[in-house]
């Protein structure tokens, strides 16, 4: 493959940016001792030629016999799906194998084999790179070196000097050769620093700027609120709120008091009572005269909401209206109408909230919930549709304070930590589908009247397994519980059947739901106590903690069974967490050090895209010294190294956009 190709299926334009695509990961290729037995999980590496190779299935498993140079034993070992090793593998030659010993298949899963002379093995240490499939390691590499190697006249210092002096950065030439051509872990180490901090003060830098901007967008006069009838409000809900929820009440009028809009974060986990918070702020806000918006990633949650809001509202003058895209063309137009005549205080829905044939009469608030649904644009985008709009987004994921301070620096945040019931215990526990408790739980379930979900990934089977389809898992429990007790509700049923099957869910006619992720977000039956979740390692971790909050909201027990046959062990770590910790925040903080930040904030801000090695949890003290610099620069845009840097930064900011 050219190097031109490389550019082309990397979406890179400059040396530089080939260079930015760093390791994914570091294999050690020191070799494994093998005078001892091998235990089950050992990292294995092996330098040595093969004796015997049987493929099976035309290749799709090839067993192999290693004999090691060092230690003259031979070793079993299988590699699955890579046929083209049957050609490539020379008899006799010598190659590190790498992989992982399995006990009980007595044999090492080959992950990779490298060619002693490769580029990639000139160290101890190998570089792997997350690549297309079309780009082979080695062909990459190559590139590498030959950018670092001939190519390095454009490979300049970005940071302003006085930055790179205080933490005694090493240049930018030798940081990229410590990352790419890893002598030592510790050469590894000092020239990420390098990067992460060059990341961290790109995301820290952007954040606090948009802020800055965002916050000028004047609002014009407005009636002030009348906190008396708030006050009013709250003394006649049927419960107390919580001291979180008042303080966070109390912050967000605040802000819509303000002259300038509100861009804030209300943050609370699953259960913590977020709902009661925007429906006051959304009446502190008709109260003013204006019109506010409530959107809601999915019409089940919206449609929730909309009955929440009649009922909390029901002796109140307040018209609310519902707007979702299975409304028929002419209950659309009706509601069309009474938005920009001004005959609805409050609009609920989905997606379709933005559609451009919706022209809202005064819009004053935005409420985005589960914001995490949504994208950078939609948000944005929601403020558009009035003028000075206070935009309130809510989120489930519960990072910690500090953190949030650091993630979320282009917003205000405003915390729910207490959960309106004491006690809120939802066991979780790992079983495969064989397992009797899951059908004995569900009798138990059915027996004293609570509600169960059955939750699996898709709609549809896939060639994989049966338990990945709702449908068939539809079928089983038919079968198994009856047709009386069971109901199935999945993004393809129709809007009006999804209304009739939730309230035979709610009111517990029928006490079976088996759906798909749908119900992930924000639904709330109170007597819920049981839930399966079939394929459980398809959710992402975030994902299985919003689903189990599903149930048990009455702050009475509950029990969440995650449904895994397989062995993999990413998979079981992932679930076993799960099981062992029942705090969104734990939750939260090994989702965000596991896999980035990518799947549990969404794109939650245009800067996310620059973030490639730095880790909000693990670099957590570069972002903190990176923010205080950040503030810093900003307060001191006069400087022309400053405001150069902040140029440079926007620019890389758009770049990234424009390619993602
Ligand atoms: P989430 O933060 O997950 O969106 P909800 O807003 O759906 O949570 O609230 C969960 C449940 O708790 C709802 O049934 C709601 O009526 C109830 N609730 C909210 N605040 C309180 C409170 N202060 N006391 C008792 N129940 C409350
Ligand atoms: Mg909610």
């Amino acid at each position: 493959m050219s190097s031109k190709d490389i550019y082309l299926k990397l979406k890179a334009e400059t040396d530089e940016e080939i260079l930015l695509h760093f390791p994914k990961r570091y294999d050690d290729l020191s070799v494994s001792d093998l005078s001892f037995p091998l235990f089950d999980n050992q990292k294995v590496v092996i330098f040595g030629s093969y004796t015997k190779m049987l493929p099976i299935q035309g290749g799709r498993i090839i067993r192999l016999t290693i004999l090691s140079e060092r230690y003259k034993v031979e070793i079993n070992a299988t590699l699955f799906n890579q046929p083209f090793y049957m050609r490539v593998l020379k008899k006799g030659r010598p190659y590190f194998y790498l992989g992982v010993y399995k006990e009980k298949q007595k044999t090492v899963m080959l992950t990779s084999i490298l060619s002693y002379n490769s580029p990639l093995v000139t160290n101890r240490y190998k570089p792997y790179y997350a690549l297309p499939s079309t780009v082979s390691q080695s062909s990459f590499y190559e590139l590498v070196l030959d950018i670092l190697s001939y190519r390095t006249d454009y490979i300049n210092d970005v940071l302003p000097k006085e930055l790179i002096g205080k933490y005694k950065f090493e240049d930018r030439l030798t940081a990229f050769k410590d990352v790419h051509i890893p002598v030592s872990f510790e050469n590894v180490k000092r020239g990420l620093r390098v990067f992460k901090y060059e990341e961290a003060l790109k995301y820290c830098l952007y954040s606090l700027y948009t802020k800055g901007q965002s916050s000028k967008v004047k609002k014009g006069i407005r009636k002030p609120i009348d906190k008396e009838k708030i006050n009013e409000f709250i003394k006649n809900l049927p419960y107390k709120l919580t001291l979180d929820q008042v303080q966070a009440i109390r912050e967000i009028i605040i802000d819509m008091e303000k002259p300038f809009t509100m861009n804030r974060l209300l943050q609370g986990d699953v259960g913590t009572g977020k709902t009661i918070v925007a429906f006051i702020c959304m009446y502190a806000n008709y109260l003013r005269g204006g019109q506010s918006v409530l959107l809601a990633p999915t019409s089940a949650l919206a449609s929730q909401h909309y009955q929440r809001a009649l009922e909390v509202f029901k002796r109140f003058d307040i018209k609310i209206v519902e707007l979702d895209s299975s409304l028929t063309k002419k209950q659309e137009k009706e509601v069309l109408e009474k938005i920009k005549d001004g005959d609805a205080n409050f609009i609920i829905g989905t997606h379709s909230v933005f559609n451009k044939d919706v022209v809202y009469n005064k819009l004053t608030l935005a409420v985005i919930d589960e914001q995490h649904k949504f994208g950078v644009d939609q948000r944005e985008e929601m403020v558009t549709k009035g003028e000075g709009v206070d935009l309130l987004s809510m989120s489930a994921t519960p990072i910690p304070r500090t953190l949030s301070m650091i993630i979320n620096s282009d917003l205000d945040v405003s915390f729910l930590n207490m959960f309106p019931h004491e006690k809120r215990e939802v066991v979780t526990k790992r079983v495969t589908s064989n397992d009797p408790l899951i059908y004995k739980a569900i009798h138990h379930a059915l027996d004293v009247h609570k509600q169960v979900f059955v939750v699996a990934p898709k709609i549809e089977k896939d060639d994989k397994s049966s338990r990945t389809s709702s449908k068939l898992v539809y079928e089983d429990m038919v079968k198994e519980f009856g047709e009386d007790n069971v109901s199935i509700l999945t993004g393809k049923t129709k809007k009006d059947e999804q209304e009739a099957i939730y309230s035979d869910f709610s009111t517990g006619k029928k006490l079976i739901l088996v759906s798909t992720s749908l119900i992930e977000v924000g639904v709330d039956i109170k007597n819920a106590a049981l839930m399966v979740i079939y394929e459980a390692n398809y959710f992402g971790l975030a994902s299985l903690h919003q689903l189990r909050g599903r149930i048990g909201r009455k702050g009475e027990g509950a029990l969440a069974l995650l449904v895994y046959d397989g062995d993999e062990q990413e998979a079981i770590d992932k679930l076993d967490y799960l099981c062992t910790h029942v705090k969104g925040e734990d939750v939260a903080m090994y989702d965000l050090s596991n896999r980035g930040s990518g799947d549990l904030l969404s794109s939650r801000q245009s800067g996310d895209s620059m973030l490639r090695v730095a880790n909000f949890v693990t670099d957590f003290k570069i972002f903190e010294c990176a923010k205080k610099d950040a503030v810093e620069i900003l307060s001191n845009l006069s400087s022309s190294s400053n405001q150069s840097y902040l140029n440079y930064v926007l620019d890389c900011v758009n770049r990234t956009n424009k390619i993602n």
